[in-house]
This record gives C-alpha cells, structure tokens and sequence, in this order.
C-alpha cells in the first residue's frame, strides 16, 4: 500500500498547490479519518478519509496533453509579473493540469502537460534519459572541432554534458548563422543556450521538436491534444 505525504495528496487531488495545501493543514483545517492533523508530512494512504472544511477529497482522474507550447509564455503555473503562462491554454480544462519540466519563455515546442505527479517526476528525473529534440537558429556556425565538442559534452555549470547528437541543418555564411539540431538527454535549466554558448555561439532562437517518441505533428503553435492511453503507457 502506498503512502503519500498530505500536503501531496490535498495538491495532487487538483484542490491546490503544494505550498498552499500545507497551510490548510497548518491551519487546522484537514482532516484525516475525522482527527485535524496539523503536521506535515504526515503519511496517508488511499484507504485514509482525508478531508478538507469537512469535504472529502475527490480523487481526480489523470489527464495527460501534448503542448505545443509559443515563445513568449512562462512554463509555470502563475507569474508575478503577470505573463501568460502554458496553464492559461487550459482553462477549458476540468483538471488542474502543470509542465512537465520547462522550456525558457523565448523558447517555443513539446511540453507535456499532466496532473500525474508521479508521472512528472519520472519523466523529469535524470535516470530517465528520455532525447529531447530541439532546432536552433545559432549565429557563429560551429566549426568541425566545436561539433565534435556538442557531440562528445561541453561543460555546463562546471559539470560536463553527456554524448548528445548534432547536425547542422543549413548555413548562411554572409550572416554567419546556422540552423542546427540538438538531442540531449538530460534537462538542465538552459541546458542548449549554454552548450552553444559553451563553443561560442548564441542561441537566437529555439524550439523542442521532440521528446522521446513524441513530436509536434498535426499541432500548431498553442495548440494542444490528449496523449493516447498507449502513448502514456509507453512514456512510463
Ligand atoms: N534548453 C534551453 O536553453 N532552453 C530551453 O527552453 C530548453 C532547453
């Protein structure tokens, strides 16, 4: 039987975020097989009654889409600044949906979108070296040694990136800009402007293509479909 952290649960039932959820049990307003519990991180399994100002939590059905996601978007749930971010395309949406990992607010491309946490930690753990694909326009066409660089792993935040697979898919030598592909497995914050950087090139603009076995396809830009029940059982 598994046991779940409260706050998690309450969170995860789409009533909340996890911060705030902690404060409803702090606050005294959670109940677990009719006792207020105000500790958190208290366990509580599926067979546990957990309620909140006395009502039962639903137990929310898992959804799963495909984003396409634009430039100009934040990949979080809220912004202080009051951008746009990828869940105000859900609103249409019942469930409570949130990225799985990010993609820069320039960036543009695949993000999956879930209210299965445990299938978004999966997804976003680094043993889980699932290919991301992306195409970038870069300026400073890398040259042969700095290819084999990309390809072999640069250093990135003093740590050195793993093999990823590199392509140039077209050169402008008067602008000295290229078109290039990208697949990496791992997913660290800013990982591809950094490579680029890392063999002196910029990244002037960016978009994921792919993730795993799943790509953009008959979606455009801020559109978004459900993945299929295969599809979702052949990402765990
Ligand atoms: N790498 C980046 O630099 N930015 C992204 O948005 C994704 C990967």
């Amino acid at each position: 039987m598994t046991e779940e952290r409260l706050q998690k649960v309450i969170a995860n039932a789409g009533l909340t975020s996890r911060r705030k959820a902690e404060t409803l049990i702090t606050s005294g307003r959670v109940k677990v097989n009719d006792q207020v519990v105000k500790t958190l991180g208290t366990k509580v399994s599926e067979h546990d009654q957990v309620t909140v100002d006395g009502v039962p939590l639903e137990k929310e059905r898992k959804v799963y889409y495909l984003f396409y996601k634009p430039r100009g978007v934040i990949s979080a749930v809220s912004d202080d600044k009051g951008r746009k971010t990828v869940t105000d395309f859900f609103d249409q949406v019942d469930q409570r949906v949130y990225p799985v990992g990010r993609l820069d607010y320039d960036t543009s491309g695949l993000l999956i979108m879930t209210n299965d946490g445990e299938l978004a930690n999966l997804l976003m753990h680094p043993r889980y070296e699932v290919d991301k694909t992306y195409v970038a326009k870069i300026n400073n066409i890398p040259d042969v040694s700095a290819q084999i660089k990309l390809r072999n792993g640069v250093e990135v935040n003093g740590r050195k990136t793993s093999k990823a697979k590199f392509s140039l898919i077209s050169t402008d030598h008067k602008k000295n800009t290229a078109i290039v592909r990208l697949t990496i497995h791992e997913g660290m914050n800013h990982q591809v402007k950094k490579m680029f950087e890392a063999v002196g090139s910029q990244v002037q603009k960016l978009s994921r293509e792919s993730f795993g076995f799943l790509n953009l396809e008959g979606l455009i830009s801020g559109q978004f479909r459900p993945l299929s029940h295969l599809e979702v059982s052949q990402l765990r």
